[in-house]
């Protein structure tokens, strides 16, 4: 076969590969653009062809993309990057055309050993991974968030806890957690059914997450428990905060399709300490203040106080508990 015809079907076997296969050379200069046809764009790059990334893209994309290359090229290592092309960083396509949407991009850059009128080269592939992006996004976003309530779920709110416990250590960030339980809340569910006791949890939370500060976070715990992370606070401060979301509550009735529902809730409330490593103490003793407050009476706040449980043991009959071996 003539040596034109193997250079026509290997151009055409190129054109038909799913991804865009860019090769570039060492100044950014689109050299070749094949395929791309079934999943990449919807749209034919080949025009850019003798262009150079800088004229087709913003510059901060286009030195980003250019510094991939010249890694690829001075390592000799295969490059892995992942970027999008939106509304702010559209590239600028042939015939006036723009960018649907955000499209999401896996490259793969490897160095050439061929030159282009002296100059280093790269190829780039260029994988559409749009679909799979928004996928995993997805699945993040459902593997971190309570359903019910669309607030933080105990995993992701734990995370949270302890990344903030670690930011206290390493630069004396101080924070409070104040934890609630909604009060007498089992009767709800008994006496109007399971799904307005939904509605109230969902209730409650909204008024809750209404009256938070920007870059406090509201994660479900339990059942109908729930903790509030409260960053550049104490105790002290946290209190007041505390005391104020309690009164929006019991000042707002839930109101269902069919009844107007009085919801109150006790809250309890200790600051991060020197002794916390881990989110167990903080959660614990948050817990303990909270059963203080539903001791006293429910429908209010209480601070940690380190004899609260001591206090407890006088009451709490234990005669059910055995203790092993004696
Ligand atoms: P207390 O004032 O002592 O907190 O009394 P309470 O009745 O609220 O008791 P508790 O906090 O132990 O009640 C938890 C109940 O919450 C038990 C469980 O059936 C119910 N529950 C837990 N999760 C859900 C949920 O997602 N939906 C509904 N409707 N009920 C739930
Ligand atoms: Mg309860
Ligand atoms: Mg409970």
């Amino acid at each position: 076969m003539k040596h034109e015809n193997v250079l026509a079907r290997y151009y055409a076997v190129l054109d038909t590969l799913p991804d865009h296969i860019f090769v570039f050379s060492e100044t950014g200069e689109y050299l070749d653009v094949y395929g791309g046809e079934e999943n990449a764009t919807g749209f034919d790059c080949k025009p850019f062809i003798g262009k150079r990334l800088h004229d087709v893209m913003p510059e901060e994309l286009a030195d980003g993309f250019l510094t991939h290359i010249l890694n690829a090229i001075n390592t000799g290592e295969t490059q892995y990057v992942k970027y999008k092309f939106d509304e702010g960083s559209t590239i600028e396509l042939p015939h006036g055309l723009t960018v649907p949407k955000e499209l999401w991009f896996e490259g793969v850059i490897k160095s050439l050993p061929t030159y282009e009128k002296g100059l280093r080269t790269v190829v780039w592939n260029a994988k559409n991974i749009t679909k799979q992006h928004y996928l995993e996004m997805e699945l993040k976003h459902l593997s971190e968030v309570d359903e019910l309530t669309g607030v933080y779920n105990r995993r992701s709110f734990t995370k949270l806890l302890q990344a903030a416990i670690d930011t206290y250590h390493e630069q004396h960030a101080m924070f409070a957690l104040i934890m609630f339980d909604i009060d007498y809340f089992k009767r709800v569910n008994d006496t109007l059914g399971h799904s307005v006791g939904d509605e109230v949890i969902r209730h409650v939370v909204d008024i809750f997450r209404a009256g938070l500060h920007k870059g406090m976070a509201i994660g479900r715990i339990g059942g109908e428990e729930f903790a509030i992370l409260v960053p550049d606070r104490g105790e002290k401060e946290a209190f007041e905060l505390s005391e104020t979301l309690r009164n929006s509550l019991c000042n707002t009735p839930c109101e269902t399709d069919l009844y107007e529902i009085v919801v109150t809730a006790s809250l309890g409330i200790t600051e991060v300490c020197q002794e916390d490593s881990n989110t167990l103490g903080l959660i614990s003793r948050a817990d303990e203040a909270m059963y203080e407050s539903k001791k006293n009476g429910r429908n209010q706040s209480s601070i940690f106080r380190p004899t609260i449980k001591e206090e407890w043991a006088e009451v709490v009959e234990t005669s059910w508990i055995k203790v092993k071996g004696l």
